[in-house]
This record gives C-alpha cells, structure tokens and sequence, in this order.
C-alpha cells in the first residue's frame, strides 16, 4: 500500500471557510456602503493610542521582535497583578488556543467543550488525535456546568469554557463557574476563554477567574485586544495561568510569532482606557436596540454579555444571510454551528445597527 503524504488528521481536518472580503463583495454587489456584523470587531475602529505606538514602531520592523514580548508581559501582569511569568502572549488568541492543545494533548485523550461554541477548540484538539467531547447547551442555553462534571472521566484533559459563550452571547456565572471548579479533579486543565472580559464585566454575575487561578494552578485565562481594543489585524491575545504551564508552553510556542506592530500596539491599546469606555457605552447602546426590536416581533433571543447577539428569526439562516448580504449587511448564519434559524448579529455603531434592523425587516417581509 502506498504510504499517504499528510498526517492522518491532515485528511479529515476541513478548510477554514472564510467570509468574502467586504472589498470584493462592495465590486460585484456593485454597493457603496457594506456593514460587517459577523465577526465581533471593534465598530469605533482600532484604539486610536494603538494606531500612534505602531506608527511610531514602524521604522523598527527590520529588527526581529522581543521574543518574550517583556514591556507587554510586564504590563499585563501588572494589570492583573500576576507575576511576569504567569502570562503567555501570542499571534491572537487563536494561537494561544493551538498551543493550549500542543501543550496538553496526546493522542486519545479527551476534552470537554460546550456545543455550540467557538470552533477553533474542536479542530486544534482533533488534529492532535484528542477526542473531544460535545456537552449540549441546558434548556436555557447555558453551558450546562452539571453535565460538563458528569462527563469527566480518567482520560479528560481539558476543558474550554467559552464566557461569554460565542456564539450565544451569555455569561456562564460565578456559582456556575464554582460549581464546577469545586467538582473537578486538580488534574483536569480548565480554560476559561474570556475574548469578550471587557464587556461581560457589566453584568454583575460575571466571575472572577483570576480568583479561581489563584487557587487552583491548572486555570487558564485566555483574553484578546482583538476585540474591545480594535486591533483584531495586528494579532494580539495573552493568557494567565500557573508558572508551570506558562514555561512549558514558551518551550514549544513559535519564537517570534508576536511582531513589533503588535507588542506595539497593545502597549498603546492598554494605555487607552478612553476608547475601551467608549466601545463597551456603544456596545450595550446597539444591543439594547436590536434585543427591543426582537421583543417586538416576537423574536426568540439570548440575552447577551457580549458584542453580539444570537436571534433566532425562524426563517432558513442561509437564506436571510444571502438576502442581508444583497443589500449590503454581513451577519454570521446559525447553520454553520447547525442552528439553522438563528443569526448571530455583532454590535455595530448606532446607524449600523438600525440599518441591519431596517434590512432585517425587509428580508423577513417579503420571504
Ligand atoms: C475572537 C475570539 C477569540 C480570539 O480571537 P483572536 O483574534 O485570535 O485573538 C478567542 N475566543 C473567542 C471565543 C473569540 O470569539
């Protein structure tokens, strides 16, 4: 038998299937204006105090970046007052979550994610030859914490819990979030994904993890600039978590995967608590307006501590995203987590929003 090129997992791993850039879109469309709501940018733009350090670290860019990323690890350990080597920085959160997976799993071992969720936990843990191991959503939507306890067994490596949750928007609370600490063997790796901390934060049942980090070293905190800072291009997100587990991911982690512009960038972003105030204002401003117009309609909706939200419009999701996208509105369809009425709408400015209301009402009108 001939030996197959790639890796087994190679074969069975698919394709990231990208939206169109809104560029190509604006040309064959032939339409001026197109609102992105699909992947939870900033819509105030980039923080203005991360434009001016990157210009001013441009003339840099023929040198190799700080490979431990230290004025920005100083800073964020600073922060969240933990130690310098209690932080892992890297090209996004996307990276980190890759490493998460390099650093802790062997073949056949198993790791506990709520469905649905962000998909980039299930694809790097299977392509290592994990098993992961789906545990639905209770009857409210929430990440059902009793379940997640009752499905660990002696081969549960790890688990993601995604808070906010994306793609429904809602915070898994503080006695949830204890509940399940206090029920899990030491062992078992817990990583909070908290991409959307900033926000979350408003809603007074948000838990503190760094208290559970502070007790337990097996926690992992993942965050992004990506986000509330605006600087999702730049490729910026950092962890927190024990010493031990900081070392053995630098170990293995790409050296330079963090450049310049970035560590540049996210020393600005954190100086600039004025654009963060401002982003979250506008953020609860855009949902409070579309959470009144599902209300009026009926619309069965996840109240979300988030910059998006997740809608079900009972109508085919793939249909309503074409529609909206004719007339120049990006939303990310449920089908794609196998929701197939639901839509999941990122916060936009104030006209952004009531334009995707406006479009919105149009499309479910006339199908
Ligand atoms: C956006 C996001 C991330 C990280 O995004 P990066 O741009 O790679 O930092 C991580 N987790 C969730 C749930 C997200 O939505």
């Amino acid at each position: 038998m001939a030996k197959s090129l790639f890796r087994n997992e190679v074969y069975s791993a698919k394709a990231y299937v990208p939206g169109k850039p809104v560029e190509d879109l604006k040309r064959e469309l032939k339409i001026n204006e197109i609102e992105k709501l699909a992947s939870n940018e900033n819509p105030l733009g980039p923080s203005p105090k991360a434009m001016e350090y990157i210009k001013n670290e441009v003339k840099n860019i023929n040198m190799y970046p700080d490979s431990a990323a230290k004025k920005v690890r100083e800073k964020l350990a600073e922060k969240h007052n933990v130690k310098f080597e209690n932080v892992v920085v890297g090209s996004g959160g996307e990276e980190l979550i890759k490493t998460i997976a390099e650093t802790f799993i062997n073949p056949g071992d198993e790791v506990l994610i709520a469905t649905p969720t962000f998909g980039k936990y299930a694809t790097d843990v299977s392509f290592l030859g994990g098993i992961v191991i789906n545990v639905p959503l209770d009857k409210e939507y929430k990440q059902d914490v009793k379940k997640i306890v009752e499905s660990v067994n002696e081969k549960t490596k790890l688990i993601f819990i995604c808070n906010p949750n994306n793609p429904t928007g809602n915070i898994m609370t503080k006695s949830e979030e204890d509940y399940l600490v206090k029920n899990l063997p030491q062992d078992v790796v817990v990583v909070f994904d908290e991409a959307y901390y900033e926000y979350a934060i408003k809603n007074k049942e948000y838990p503190e993890s760094l208290n559970i980090l502070k007790e337990r070293p097996n926690t992992i905190i993942l965050r992004t600039f990506s986000k509330v800072a605006g600087i999702a291009a730049v490729r910026l997100g950092y962890l927190l978590t024990s010493k031990e587990i900081c070392e053995a991911m630098y170990k293995i982690k790409l050296t330079f995967s963090v450049n310049r512009l970035a560590q540049a960038a996210a020393l600005g972003a954190l100086e600039d608590k004025e654009h963060i105030e401002k982003t979250v204002e506008l953020n609860y401003k855009s949902l409070a307006l579309m959470e009144e117009y599902f209300e009026k309609n009926n619309f069965e909706y996840i109240k979300s501590s988030a910059n998006f939200v997740f809608v079900n419009v009972n109508k085919d999701s793939k249909v309503v995203f074409q529609k909206l996208l004719e007339k120049g509105i990006i939303i990310r369809a449920g089908y794609l987590w196998g929701w197939n009425t639901w839509l999941r709408v990122s916060t936009g400015t104030i006209e952004q929003t009531k334009k995707f209301i406006e479009k919105l009402e149009e499309v479910l009108k006339a199908n």
